[in-house]
């Protein structure tokens, strides 16, 4: 029988994204059609913390193998923030990415080191088993957005070596290297290496 895996997300984008690169050997459930609707708590103060909470919040529920994702942009100048902080960097109660990308221009407006990392870390759980699968893509933040595709800061993100911002580039090859297409590639491998 095809092996089962709750994503602990309603975001059709990653659930598309993480479909098509783990192919057709596990069948990937969202949270709605396992009909959670919960607002699952993300309280950690890491990455690796939130995406634990948030599959064993799963697993501990519905008894599902499971895993979760989290995502942040850490900048150097500034100690690694906002990190965890990154969804909600300019107001504490909401996402609002083009008051994110300011907050973050200002912050760096003086500042001469401008790299910054993207990290997501996967948290699985499989029969009570916990494994961690990181992705990390290094690069820099520009000094003004530029780019219309994507989301979040994709316009103020230039990945390493290419010279263009996340938003630039545009999915498809966004998709190739970013931090969660790596970060899924090694859940990928590691089902492959079972299998
Ligand atoms: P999440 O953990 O995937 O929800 O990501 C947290 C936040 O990081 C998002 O709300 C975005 O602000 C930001 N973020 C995550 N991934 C990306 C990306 O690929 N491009 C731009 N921003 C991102």
């Amino acid at each position: 029988m095809k092996k089962k895996l709750v994503f602990a997300t309603n975001n059709a984008h990653k659930l598309e994204e993480i479909r098509a690169i783990l192919g057709s050997e596990i069948e990937i459930l969202s949270l709605a059609d396992i009909d959670c609707h919960d607002d699952i708590p993300e309280t950690a103060d890491t990455l690796d913390g939130n995406a634990l909470q948030k599959a064993q919040y799963i697993y501990d529920k519905y008894g599902m193998d499971c895993f979760a994702d989290d995502t942040g942009l850490e900048v150097k100048a500034l100690g690694g923030q906002p990190g965890v902080h990154t969804a909600r960097y300019a107001f504490p109660d909401r996402n609002d990415a083009d008051a994110n990308t300011a907050k973050l221009l200002g912050e760096l407006e003086k500042k001469s080191d401008r790299r910054a990392r993207f990290r997501t870390v996967i948290a699985l759980i499989e029969k009570g088993e916990t494994k961690i699968f990181e992705g990390i893509v290094e690069g820099e933040i520009a000094s003004s957005k530029r780019g219309t595709q994507g989301f979040g800061y994709d316009p103020v993100f230039i990945p390493e070596q290419m010279g263009l911002t996340f938003a630039e580039l545009g999915v498809e090859v966004k998709n190739t290297i970013s931090h969660r297409a790596r970060a899924v590639k090694k859940l990928a491998e590691y089902f492959h290496r079972r299998a």
